[in-house]
């Protein structure tokens, strides 16, 4: 039986690595590996060698013959993403040829110099992490991580949600890291308040910055703003302890919440407000978010999308673990059946198709208890209802109707938004530090010297946490031919005076 990826794939394509019958795909040198939702293991080719189990960083890939029954849909996807029959998935018949080989992770080398190369790497999340991990291949290099809070591994500790124990398990992989004797993290420091950019540049060969998109994108929308309003982002730092967010609990004694986006955050935050608190508390969610959601008033999350399901922006594994898992979620199949895509109007990717089918077999199903999450399509939101705070809010069909939902709190779940750093050229639009490749981009276009981005800073807010494992691993090899070259300075202070 070949192994099956599920539910947490991260993307960051250790697997692909480990496989020695390469038949993990999308690799990070195919096109579509930037678009995929998920990895997948072809059944026709997978040798059942577990390779890929013990390189996955967040135990997402299982022995098909002992997937859980909440995974045994991804059997299918993966084979899906092949165009493998149900009965390959069953009995392989291995009759297509791919090249048994697989892609190599190999550094680029640094020639062998008895000189250190010093890199500070500014925040300690995901693409921070993965771009140490990537210097540290090199006897050369030593890395001091600057991280402004007093825990480290930025949105894997603060954004993945608690209940997604399997993902927040990339943790243990940064524990691994960080132990490492060339790395030192320095938690509690703030670039811009206790050291400067400059005092940071001088005191090494490179920067990195790696500070993410630690901002919500604003909804210009009449009436945001008014209190039982706000972020989605803000409400996923209150539950999972993140110290900015503290006082940011949102106001549970209403009984519809209205998310606007679906994204996966806005899932992760439909599921969780509507989770049986007695499940949540064997999880990672701060305790004083779970005191407040076990006196919560909500009845039903309505995630409103304002494109139809084949636009959804949420992954397919992630809908998966909303339908086969304990949350209970609702679609009016009235209101789907009327979004169907007209046919002839294009081809839908797989992933899209699937998500479709799956959301038609779940409006299929009898509405589940309340509290229960509501996904709804083709609702342009227009208006927050209230004058002194949130009474609902007004949405538009397509056809120019509207529709008016109650609800006391109204969250925006539109994606996540950088901000400028101080010293650094910034592209407004897509909250980026202008780069290229991740070399930082002066005002004239010329590379900034020693002053390299990454993660989320680099690219904009998308993809998942493995993502930044590629995404690092590019602006290091730009890093480290620039070391080859000679372009970097050598530090002429220490940062610190020990
Ligand atoms: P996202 O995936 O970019 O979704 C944004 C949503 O907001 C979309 O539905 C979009 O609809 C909608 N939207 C944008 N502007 C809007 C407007 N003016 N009015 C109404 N709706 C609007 O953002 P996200 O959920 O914050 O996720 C960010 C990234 O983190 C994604 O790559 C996501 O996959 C990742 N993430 C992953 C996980 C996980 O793997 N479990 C968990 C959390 C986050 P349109 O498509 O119509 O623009």
């Amino acid at each position: 039986m070949p192994h099956v990826i599920t539910q947490a794939c991260c993307g960051d394509a250790s697997c692909v690595y480990a496989c020695p019958v390469n038949c993990i795909h999308p690799t990070p040198d195919e096109p579509d590996f930037g678009t995929a939702e998920m990895l997948y293991v072809d059944p026709s080719t997978c040798v059942d060698c577990g390779a890929c189990v013990s390189a996955c960083p967040v135990g997402a890939i299982k022995p098909g013959h002992r997937l859980p029954e909440t995974q045994e849909r991804f059997a299918q996807i993966n084979a899906d993403h092949y165009g493998e029959p149900v009965d390959a998935v069953r009995f392989p018949v291995n009759q297509r040829w791919r090249l048994p080989m697989a892609p190599v992770d190999k550094p680029a080398a640094l020639r062998r110099s008895p000189d250190p190369l010093e890199i500070a790497i500014v925040g300690s999340g995901p693409a921070a992490m993965y771009a140490a991990d990537e210097l540290l291949k090199h006897r050369q290099a030593r890395v001091t991580v600057y991280e402004r809070l007093s825990q480290p591994y930025g949105l894997a500790r603060f954004g993945v949600a608690p209940d997604h124990l399997a993902t927040r398990q990339v943790m243990d992989l940064f524990d691994r890291i960080a132990r490492h004797p060339r790395l030192e993290i320095l938690l509690g420091v703030q670039v811009g308040r206790d050291v400067t950019l400059d005092q940071l540049r001088v005191g090494h060969h490179a920067v990195l910055w790696a500070g993410g998109a630690p901002t919500d994108r604003p909804l210009a929308l009449e009436g945001m703003g008014l209190p039982g309003t706000q972020s989605a982002t803000s409400v996923v730092g209150w539950y999972n302890g993140h110290p900015d967010f503290a006082s940011a609990g949102p106001d549970l004694s209403t009984e519809r919440v209205v998310v606007i986006g679906n994204g996966n955050v806005a899932l992760d935050v439909a599921r969780i407000l509507t989770a049986d608190p007695e499940r949540l508390a064997v999880t990672s969610v701060d305790l004083t978010a779970l005191a407040a959601l076990r006196a919560s008033s909500v009845r039903e999350v309505v995630v409103a999308a304002r494109r139809g399901p084949e636009h959804a922006a949420f992954t397919l594994p992630e809908l998966v673990g909303l339908a086969d898992g304990t949350a209970r979620v609702w679609v009016d199949p009235e209101e789907l059946a009327s979004l169907d895509p007209p046919a002839g109007s294009g081809t839908l990717s797989i992933e899209a198709s699937e998500k479709i089918a799956l959301l038609h077999e779940i409006s299929r199903r009898e509405r589940p208890a309340e509290p229960h999450i509501r996904l709804t399509f083709g609702l342009t939101p227009e208006a927050v209802l209230g004058t002194s705070r949130a009474t609902g809010l007004r949405l538009r069909r397509g056809d120019g109707s509207t529709v008016q939902l109650d609800a006391g709190l109204v969250l925006s779940a539109i994606g996540y938004h950088g901000v400028p750093v101080p010293g650094l050229p910034f592209d407004e639009a897509s909250g980026t530090v202008s780069n290229d490749g991740g070399r930082v981009l002066a005002g004239d276009g010329a590379p900034l010297p020693g002053m390299y981005v990454t993660g989320w800073a680099k690219r904009g807010p998308t993809g998942f946490i493995g993502t930044n494992k590629t995404d690092s691993q590019e602006t290091v090899e730009a890093l480290l031919a620039d070391a080859q070259s000679g372009l970097l300075d050598t530090p002429t202070r220490a940062v610190f005076a020990r």
